[in-house]
């Protein structure tokens, strides 16, 4: 309850006094899996006069290019609220310094919300954003239009797009994490707690030699386990070394490549989880994929995709792919039927430019999936009306 609320405001601004002296706290926003994120004015804002330099962070209408850090005052209201994310102490020191050097390095794109600063206290950090306000995820992706579902992917596209040309994978991308306001159709990726740059990839993949060469002959093993004679989708106890890949993410929104373990993973992995977020829009179903474990979570997209592709997808990753499972037919589902068979009550008729979007978002494999850039330039995102 409130109580409590007030209680850990009090319990954290004990722990760093000088986040007192910047920010006084108003309430809880979030509470993820590894931060709890709080809402706080910032004094220091406020007492900043027209003459001085100030933060920017709110000038998701003007267009403006964003340079650096501060910027001379705007004529335009500004709301100089920010959101404190307090990192659990559980969380390892690597993970922490990690996002926050990304955070940094990921400055300068109205559609990534910049860091205003971090603080330490012992092994209690915070980081200090900006507030988005933003529109709750399940209260619209039920109902949002053709034209604000161009505009949300157009907005989380162009996130991507200035990420992944900084080398740095999200590895998280799903709703919670990227904060949309329906309203001024702008909006802004967070929580890069799990992202990791393209060439520490490259670095982990020479590490990871011998790992590499063993994918061959182990090259079936995530489908081999399962028993062929017991019951479909139940995987049999599989005692052999785990592939060595980083299948950091959230279920439901983890690629073909992620979940096949393939060490050597690019920011393709997000716009497989952008492709997930647009299927939520067309089918009205959130989430789209259910399954907790790795092995059903292919199966899953293997109904949708059939057997032949699957496998020819698998192929192309030096994996093998075989399941004799009843449910997964030899030929996919197409995404226009798939669509229709969620919204048996009609469903204001997509363009058929969505579904190539969403085809080209959702191929199997990272090397045919399109790139944020492209999709960027895709009708479906380009064309959206003003
Ligand atoms: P976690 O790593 O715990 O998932 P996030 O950075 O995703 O932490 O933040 C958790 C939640 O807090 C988000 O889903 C969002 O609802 C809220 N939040 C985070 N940052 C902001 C922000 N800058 N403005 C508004 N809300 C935010
Ligand atoms: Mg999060």
């Amino acid at each position: 309850g409130d109580d409590n609320i007030s209680e850990e405001i009090e319990e954290l601004t004990n722990l760093i006094p000088s986040l007192s002296d910047q920010y006084k706290l108003l309430g809880k926003i979030g509470e993820g899996t590894f931060s709890t994120v709080y809402k706080a004015i910032d004094l220091q804002h406020e007492r900043y006069d027209n003459n001085s330099w100030e933060m920017i962070y709110d000038d998701a209408m003007t267009g403006d290019e964003v340079s650096g850090r501060f910027r001379r005052p705007g004529r335009r209201r500004r709301s100089h609220m920010v959101a404190i994310k307090k990192i659990y102490v559980t969380s390892s020191p690597t993970r922490i310094a990690n996002e926050i050097a990304i955070l940094n390095d990921l400055r300068g794109s109205r559609f990534v919300a910049p860091l205003v600063t971090a603080m330490r206290k012992d092994d209690q950090v915070v980081v200090v954003l900006p507030y988005f306000p933003n529109d709750d995820f399940r209260t619209f992706y039920t109902n949002l239009s053709i034209d604000d579902t161009r505009w949300y992917m157009a907005s989380l596209l162009e996130a991507l797009r200035f990420s992944h040309s900084r080398g740095i994978m999200h590895r998280d991308i799903k709703p919670s994490n990227f904060l949309y306001d329906i309203g001024r159709r702008h909006g802004v990726l967070v929580d890069f707690g799990l992202a990791e740059r393209e060439d520490d990839q490259e670095a982990a993949k020479h590490r990871s030699r011998h790992a590499l060469q063993m994918d061959s002959s182990t090259a079936a093993r995530i489908f081999r386990s399962f028993d062929m004679r017991g019951r479909p989708g139940i995987p049999r106890k599989d005692t052999r070394p785990a592939l060595r890949a980083n299948r950091a993410g959230t279920r439901g929104f983890r690629a073909p490549e992620v979940l096949l373990k393939i060490a050597k993973q690019s920011v393709a992995i997000d716009i497989w989880s952008a492709g997930v977020i647009m299927l939520c829009f067309l089918t009205r179903r959130f989430p789209f994929f259910q399954s907790t474990d790795d092995t059903e979570a292919l199966l899953e997209i293997a109904v949708l995709y059939g057997r032949l592709e699957m496998e020819r997808a698998a192929v192309t990753l030096g994996r093998t792919f075989l399941t004799n499972i009843p449910t997964v037919k030899d030929r996919g589902i197409r995404f226009e039927s798939l669509v229709k068979a969620y919204n048996p009550e009609g469903y204001p008729v997509m363009p058929p430019d969505a579904y190539d979007l969403l085809r080209k978002l959702l191929a199997l494999t990272p090397e045919t999936r399109i790139t944020a850039a492209e999709a960027l330039e895709h009708p479906f995102i380009k064309n959206r009306p003003v």
